[in-house]
Order: C-alpha cells, then structure tokens, then sequence
C-alpha cells in the first residue's frame, strides 16, 4: 500500500519505519524543516531504541521517505495517517490546531480517493470533525472525492515503541465504513498473525477507548503512589504491599511500581483532557481529578523529603544535591512533563544546586534548564557525586541499578541516598552506609 504519514515523531516515525518494514511504500511529511533534513541525511532526531536502523534501511530500499511537504505525500497515497501532536491548552483541553490544520491540507491536495486516519489521540468527535474540514475543502475545490476518516489511536510505549508497534496487544479501528475496516485490516493483517488483534468498533467509542486506557493506567500508577504515602506514615513498606495485592490476579503485578509521579507526553495531558471532556458532557469526573491531584503531590514528595531531611541543617539553599536520570522514564530522551522538572525546580527555588546526569536526555534537558543557573547538566553519573551533600535518583535507567556504591560515597560529602524509584534495598543500603529514602517506606 502506498501510505502518507504525517508528524514524525514518536509515533509517526515508528508507525512509518514499522510499515515500511512490511513493504508498503511510506512518504513521511513534517513540518519542520530540521527534522526532515537529519532523516534525508539519514539520521533520527527522537531517541527510541532500534528505530535508526530500521529507518535506514527501509530508506536506502526506497520504501521510506521524507519530505515537508504534504503535497507530494499525499498525492499517490492510498490512505494518510495524521500522527501530530495534540498537546494540552492551559485549561487541559486538547489543542487542535496542528490536527485542523493537517486536515485542511489533506483536503487542498488529495487527488483520489482515500482513508483518513486519525493516530494521533484525539478528543470523541475528532474524526467528525476533521471530515468535515476534508470536505470543506474538497467542496473549495469543486472535485468529487470520497474520504473516509477512520480512529486508530496508538497504544506503543516509548523506550518500547517498536516491539509494541511490531507486536501490538491490539489494534482498534474506529469507523463504520466497511471500505475502510477493510482497508485497515489489510494494513495491520502482518502485526497481527499470531491471533485476531484487530477490534473494529465506532469511531467514537474508539477514541474513548484511547483516553480510557491512559487514564487507567494513570490511576494505577496514582493508587499505589498514595498507598505508598499511607505506608510511610503508618510504618508499612510499599514493596511488600505491592507484592501482596499483585498476586491477586484481579490486581496483577504491572503498573503498581510507586515512584516519582508519571509523566511524559500522554497520561499527564490525556488525563487532563478526559476531565475537560467530561465537564463538558455535564459529568463530573471525581476520580480522574483525584488521580491528577495525587500526581501533582507525587511528583513534589521527593523534593519534599529533601527538604525534610535539610531542615535541621539550615535548609537546602547552598547545597548540591546530585540528581541521577532526567527523562520522564528509562529508555527515553523524552522529558515531556517529567518529574524531574518538577523536583529540579522546586528545590532551586529554595536555593539548593542540583548537578544531574542522563543518559540521553542531557540535551533536552539542558535547554529546558538554560535559564536556571543552579543547575548543571553532567556528562558522567559519578561526576554529579563529586563534592555533592546527597544523590537522588530520579530515572530507572538501568546503568543505575547496581553502580559501585563505594565509589559514590568517596564523592559525596555524607552518604545520603534519595531514591525516587525503589531501586536499592534498605538493608543493603544500611550494609553501604547510606541513609536512605525510598518511596513509601518510613526509615533511614
Ligand atoms: P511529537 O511531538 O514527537 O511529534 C509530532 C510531530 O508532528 C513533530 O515532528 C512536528 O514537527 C510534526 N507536526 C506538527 N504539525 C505538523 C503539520 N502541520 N504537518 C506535518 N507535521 C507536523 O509527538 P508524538 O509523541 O509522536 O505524539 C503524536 C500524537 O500521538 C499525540 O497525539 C500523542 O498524544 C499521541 N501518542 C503519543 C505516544 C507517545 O508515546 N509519544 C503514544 C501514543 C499516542
């Protein structure tokens, strides 16, 4: 098939670089011009493991390319995915404008028939609407082309995108076009061999169906960070708990790690436009609110403990405080709403210096603090400890789960341990030396 993908970001360009993998012909279009230079050139501007190899090779085989402009994409293209971002407004509803604008355009420039899909996750309604600015447009134009807009939100995971993509749970397809369903099956009959993953229903109930899924995800994560609060006043330690209520296959293992807070570029603001939407049915949404509240503390407690901790020593103002991970989560450079700003930033508010090292997410992260000269982004994860009153860790990046402890605290000026994703054991910590803070856990 011959495809348009539009936005290439983290769903785009996996979605591309995972079609073209399974031979169809994918024109990507991104607005901005820098992106489409350094994919031309034939590297990826995102990290997202695995996805540079398979891009470079589908486009030295011709399958797969780049181009800003959406004419040339979409002229021979059998059906075009509108993967842009659909980031919040400062009321939390979702902001359109890019999904508008992409429709419109695609209405300028078709030149047949085609399948309209909506990857991006959009509000219920969405699709109606960029139908509507289709065809307007069509109308403008005095041609009789049909159009068929189709939901097909995208559940991947980033650090995971290609494997998610490659071997999806499911694949939900919203529309009430047979065509269409037909033509969606065929595209995604190679992700989807192993047994029927693909799950037709309405287009509204299918992008429901995509706010539904993040917003419970977000309240998983949201009722064990409160349970774990409840444990460190109560004296109960969360992992225990944890393991006790995820042996219930009710309950289940997943999505009940406590840590900092979940952020990132989805369930922050999918949460926040699901409440909008509810308000405005006339529903009040009781527990998402209360899953952003208990979100919003979360990602304060860390900080919070610090400032407990420094309390009796004068405060956090002058001291450095070493910070290991910045991204919102492991295996990503994505710092979309991450806890760490929101730690980084409230303990320099107060004065404290922070000296933080990322794996891939220094640069992000560097601009994103560039005006903040209380913080400063390292190249090394020991070199943050250097001269430091006490370590946080901030990212479960892998290369921090077993680093040489002794090492850490020959660098630290005491041996103070924050951990903001239970990484460590508190015995073994003891067995360091360290004071140690976990999350939902009362002791040193
Ligand atoms: P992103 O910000 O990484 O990428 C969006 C891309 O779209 C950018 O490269 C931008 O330049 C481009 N763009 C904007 N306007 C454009 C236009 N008019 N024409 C062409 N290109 C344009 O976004 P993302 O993280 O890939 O997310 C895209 C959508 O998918 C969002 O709605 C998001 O909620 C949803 N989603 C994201 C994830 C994820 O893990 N990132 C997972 C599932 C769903």
């Amino acid at each position: 098939m011959k495809l348009c993908i539009i936005g290439t970001g983290y769903v785009g360009l996996v979605s591309a670089a995972c079609f073209a993998e399974m031979g169809n012909t994918v024109t990507c279009v991104d607005v901005n011009p820098a992106v489409v230079e350094k994919l031309n050139a034939g590297s990826v501007h995102i990290f997202e493991p695995g996805l540079e190899p398979m891009v470079r090779h589908s486009r030295a085989d011709g399958r797969l390319t780049f181009t800003t402009k959406l004419e040339d994409g979409i002229a021979q293209a059998d059906c075009a995915f509108i993967c842009v971002g659909t980031p919040p407004q400062p009321d939390g509803s979702c902001d359109l404008s890019f999904v508008r604008q992409v429709a419109s355009e695609i209405g300028q420039y078709m030149q047949k028939d085609m399948v309209v899909v909506d990857k991006s996750t959009v509000p219920v309604g969405t699709a109606d609407e960029v139908r509507g600015l289709i065809e307007k447009e069509l109308t403008k134009r005095g041609v009789n082309l049909h159009v068929d807009v189709v939901s097909n939100p995208e559940f991947l995971k980033e650090g995971d995108a290609i494997s998610d993509f490659m071997k999806p749970d499911r694949v939900v397809i919203g529309t009430d076009s047979e065509k269409a369903a037909t033509v969606m099956r065929e595209l995604y009959a190679p992700f989807a061999r192993n047994r029927d993953k693909i799950i037709v229903m309405g287009v509204r109930s299918a992008e429901m169906t995509k706010y539904a899924a993040n917003c419970m995800l977000a309240t998983k994560i949201s009722f064990i960070n409160e349970i774990a609060t409840i444990c460190e006043r109560v004296g109960a330690d969360v992992r225990d708990v944890r393991t006790g209520i995820g042996s219930d296959s009710r309950i289940g293992y997943q999505f009940i790690y406590p840590g900092v807070g979940y952020g990132g570029s989805c369930f922050p603001k999918d949460v926040k436009a699901l409440i909008r939407t509810a308000e405005n049915a006339g529903v009040r949404p009781e527990l998402l609110n209360a899953v952003e509240a208990v979100n919003a503390r979360q990602k304060k407690h860390m900080a919070s403990r610090v400032e407990e901790y420094f309390a009796p020593q004068g405060g956090v103002a002058g001291k450095t405080l070493a910070m290991w991970g910045l991204a919102f989560k492991a295996n990503t450079d994505d710092m979309r709403e991450a806890a760490a700003i929101t730690i980084i930033n409230e303990l320099t508010s107060k004065g404290m210096k922070i000296r933080a090292f990322d794996p891939v997410a220094a640069d992000n992260a560097r601009s994103i603090f560039a005006d903040n000269k209380l913080v400063e982004i390292v190249e090394d994860q020991y070199d943050t400890c250097q001269g430091a009153q006490g370590l946080m860790v901030v990212t479960e990046w892998n290369q921090f789960r077993n680093p040489d402890f002794a090492r850490v605290r020959s660098l630290l000026t005491a041996p103070l341990l924050f951990d903001g994703r239970n990484l460590y054991s508190p015995s073994s910590m003891a067995d360091h030396g360290f004071a140690y803070f976990c999350i939902g856990r009362a002791n040193a």
